[in-house]
């Protein structure tokens, strides 16, 4: 079965959540929706308090090209433009706070029933664009600028991400058992965009039910692929080495070997978005871990608050840690308050049980982090490097390589934070740049 080099064989845990079939989360009465949601320039709100806004209506509007507007995910009143820690930076971010009226009434139009099959690629761009669509899969980036390869890379690979290799997560697997059509829906109008005639669907050799409905309900031009369980197999650059046998060159992107890959989610949301023109204002995410109640997947809205999904979720059970996303490339959370996003695949909770909170020693020169990066860096050399702040040698030892997907961390014998070493350096290296750029 296809696979990449490296990488490790982290206990899946999957099954806490993954035969809960996907329920529909109650309307919270308030949401809190962040103005950054996606990964780029920032987007601008367009209401103000005392608005009334209904579903689906733009709340703030992208500032540059690789940008996405946020829309209401409910009807209601705008309560305040306020501030709120960010998930992903832990940062006080805008958030535009919605007090909801209950009806929960779509804006003008929405939602619409047309046919993408006879819309124009510069139709479907537009509707992508306009619904606000970012990379579900926890990246983030703008799908629309993912879709829009510049016109000197020839693109021939189209990869649709249904890996799911982060232990715990089921997301991407409910919405493949319970809603094909719109994961196949969303796949074909990426093909119809790139102007390719086949894609790959690819799914790791854990899901055997996914890969058969799949295998039976996709179309020819769309090819299902089972691959090896291995963390991080759903790594874009490990996902493109272990289909096409390319490498992204250092420094480079999936286009500069001809491809592009979108996740699962994202390819569901790209089919709402140019079949009904219905924007990103829910998604899939997984609650689980041994720090909740009852596990669960569920289908909430993006601003809805975490209070609410682990309530609805029967509560916390000796938790000792939230984490948005899995447990390996997941951001824990040091508040609880905070509120889902277009990019929360999960909300992990864990107990102490399941958490690592042993000190770290010296590096031993075990090799182990070595033999786990599907990267082939020297993870141990960037933890040196990080302990004395050494950016400039971790950069010429191919710091910007490192995807941070903690394989190296995991098999530490000295429970080095290598991970943590990584994002210091990459910090010390972007605030050098701007210094030197006067920013
Ligand atoms: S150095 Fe980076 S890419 Fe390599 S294993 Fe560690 S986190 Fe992953
Ligand atoms: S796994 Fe840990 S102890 Fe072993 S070489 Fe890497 S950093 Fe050093």
């Amino acid at each position: 079965m296809k696979t990449f080099k490296g990488g490790i064989h982290p206990p899946e845990e999957k099954e806490l959540v993954k035969d809960n079939p996907i329920a529909d989360f109650p309307l919270s009465t308030t949401f809190y929706v962040l103005v950054q949601q996606h990964l780029g320039a920032p987007a601008k709100p367009i209401v103000k308090a005392g608005d009334e806004v209904k579903k689906g209506q733009v709340l703030s509007e992208p500032l540059g090209f690789v940008s996405a507007p946020v829309h209401a995910p409910t009807s209601g009143k705008i309560k305040a433009i306020s501030k709120m820690v960010h998930p992903v930076t832990g940062l006080l971010a805008p958030c535009i706070v919605i007090d909801a009226d209950g009806k929960d009434e779509w804006t003008d139009g929405l939602p619409l029933e047309r046919d993408p099959s006879v819309m124009t690629k510069e139709e479907l761009m537009g509707a992508i664009k306009a619904a606000g669509i970012v990379g579900m899969g926890g990246a983030t980036f703008p799908t629309h600028v993912k879709l829009s390869p510049p016109k000197e890379k020839t693109i021939d690979t189209f990869i649709v991400n249904g890996a799911e290799c982060e232990p715990y997560l089921s997301s991407d697997y409910r919405l493949m058992l319970e809603q094909p059509e719109r994961v196949l829906g969303g796949t074909l109008i990426a093909m119809k965009i790139l102007g390719l005639d086949k894609a790959i669907l690819a799914i790791e050799a854990n899901k055997p039910d996914a890969i058969k409905l799949m295998q039976e309900k996709a179309p020819s031009q769309i090819q299902v692929e089972p691959l090896k369980v291995k963390y991080p197999q759903g790594a874009e650059k490990q996902l493109i080495n272990a289909l096409t046998g390319k490498e992204v060159p250092s420094g480079g992107l999936p286009m500069d070997v001809g491809a592009v890959v979108q996740n699962a989610g994202t390819c569901a949301a790209i089919y709402d978005a140019c079949a009904h023109g219905i924007p990103l204002i829910e998604r899939i995410t997984s609650v689980t871990g041994r720090g909740i109640k009852h596990p669960k997947n569920i289908k909430v809205r993006v601003g809805t608050p975490i209070q609410d999904v682990l309530e609805f979720c029967g509560g916390l059970l000796d938790a000792a840690k939230i984490i948005f996303g899995g447990p390996m490339m997941g951001i824990a959370q040091f508040s609880d308050d905070i509120s889902i996003m277009k990019g929360t695949s999960g909300v992990l909770v864990l107990t102490e049980k399941d958490t690592n909170i042993s000190r770290y020693s010296g590096c031993i020169s075990c090799g182990r982090c070595v033999e786990a990066c599907p990267m082939c860096l020297i993870p141990s050399t960037l933890s040196k490097a990080g302990e004395k702040s050494m950016w400039e040698l971790a950069v010429n030892n191919d710091l910007l390589d490192c995807v941070e997907c903690g394989s190296c961390t995991y098999v530490c014998p000295a429970n080095r934070p290598i991970v943590h070493f990584v994002k210091y350096l990459k910090a010390l290296q972007r605030a050098a740049n701007a210094k030197k750029k006067g920013a």
